[in-house]
């Protein structure tokens, strides 16, 4: 960490991060089955959670990625709410961050200090019925007309938080032969625009508190004012966006680990099988070294892919990150569900949940076979 922004330095950073598990710890940590709750989403906005990646002149903090990975670790650890606390990395890294590094000063002015504050909660629209993981292979034009207006036509799906969202970080082809290579453009489309429909929402197994939408863009009219970034230059927008979702949201998984690794240790010494504590049984023993090692590992790696963030090309170590660390999730929590035995089945017990929420990391922001791909192309294959 290089930061010469005072409050950035490593004991201030301390402070801040104590302060921040004290109050997830005090108000987050216990998870309650409810509709979303844009009054906890403000709460987290007035802890600083959604300014950390937005300069102060904004209302934000200005962190680097370095600082973001270990902000986005403690939100992991200390709020029990899986689905609350991925829905506030997914806005962060694919919809704040881009804002911050291309926006105008008109559209910074007009969102940042809203997001900041939780007032104002976007969305990041990109995949299609017909086009997912070949994401620039989209079927939504947005056509450019005598006036200098562009008319935005299209269906986008499964856009977390889309259907509470006040705006959209909408892809759409504005030169569909051209495709990434200057044929994509992003916009920032307000929800209460003539056109927009977002309300359909959809239903997942798990991250229940994130909400997961579909919208229906009908011949949406928007000035180019509304083009985050340059007309055909929205893929290598989205690619970064990917690059700091991939090397950052991983960090709210290391966290959730490290809790599921502690409370997991806590049952095996308490809970008696046969006269012993279930932590004396070697099967289970290797379960929790094999937890602790993927914890472990994910967390070198994601350190790893944000430093090379701050520094220079995080484009591999943010694959191999997300890979590691969404695969390890996986498997950290099927195996805390098999060392609770029957208890871990039941619904009372949060660890089904955390099975259910851990399934979706290995699809969202490309999924474990795309990763894969991306890691080849580095190694030249
Ligand atoms: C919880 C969650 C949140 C999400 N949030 C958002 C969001 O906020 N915004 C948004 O735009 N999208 C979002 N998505 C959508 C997500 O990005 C896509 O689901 C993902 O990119 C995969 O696309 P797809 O579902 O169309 O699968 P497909 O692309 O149809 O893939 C199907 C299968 O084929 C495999 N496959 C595809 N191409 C290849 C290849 N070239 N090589 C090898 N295997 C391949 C895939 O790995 C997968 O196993 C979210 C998804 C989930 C589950």
């Amino acid at each position: 960490m290089h930061n010469k922004n005072p409050a950035m330095q490593p004991s201030h950073m301390v402070e801040v991060l104590r302060e921040l598990k004290t109050n997830l710890a005090a108000n987050f940590s216990h998870y309650e089955e409810a509709p979303f709750d844009r009054g906890k989403w403000k709460q987290l906005g007035e802890l600083g959670v959604h300014g950390w990646p937005i300069p102060e002149k904004y209302g934000g903090s200005g962190w680097d990625a370095s600082h973001i990975c270990r902000g986005l670790e403690v939100l992991g650890e200390y709020c029990e709410d899986g689905g609350l606390a991925f829905a506030v990395a997914a806005q962060m890294l694919s919809c704040t961050i881009p804002i911050v590094k291309y926006g105008s000063s008109e559209q910074k002015e007009k969102l940042l200090p809203g997001i900041c504050s939780g007032d104002i909660i976007i969305a990041n629209s990109i995949t299609e019925p017909e086009s997912g993981s070949d994401v620039y292979d989209m079927d939504s034009r947005a056509i450019l007309d005598k006036k200098g207006n562009y008319h935005l036509n299209g269906e986008k799906i499964m856009i977390t938080s889309g259907p509470i969202a006040d705006y959209h970080l909408v892809y759409m082809a504005t030169d569909h032969e051209k495709g990434y290579f200057g044929g994509i453009t992003a916009f920032l489309v307000d929800n209460s625009l003539d056109g927009v429909n977002a309300e359909v929402t959809l239903s997942k197994m798990g991250l229940d508190t994130a909400q997961m939408g579909q919208q229906f863009f009908n011949n949406v009219c928007v000035s180019e004012d509304y083009i985050l970034g340059e007309v055909g230059g929205g893929g290598p927008i989205f690619n970064k966006s990917m690059e700091w979702e991939r090397g950052l949201l991983g960090a709210i998984h290391i966290g959730t680990m490290g809790r599921i690794l502690n409370q997991i240790i806590k049952y095996t010494k308490a809970r008696k099988v046969g006269g012993q504590s279930i932590s004396k049984y070697q099967s289970i023993a290797h379960k929790l070294s094999d937890m602790k090692v993927r914890y472990e590992t994910g967390k070198l790696l994601l350190y790893a892919a944000s430093e090379s963030m701050d520094t220079s090309d995080a484009g591999m170590m943010s694959s191999i990150a997300k890979l590691q660390v969404s695969e390890s999730l996986q498997a950290s929590c099927l195996d805390a569900l098999q060392i609770m035995g029957g208890r871990g089945y039941l619904k009372d017990s949060p660890f089904e949940r955390y099975v259910r929420d851990a399934l979706s990391a290995t699809i969202y922001s490309g999924t474990s076979e795309v990763q894969r791909s991306i890691i080849a192309r580095y190694l030249g294959l």
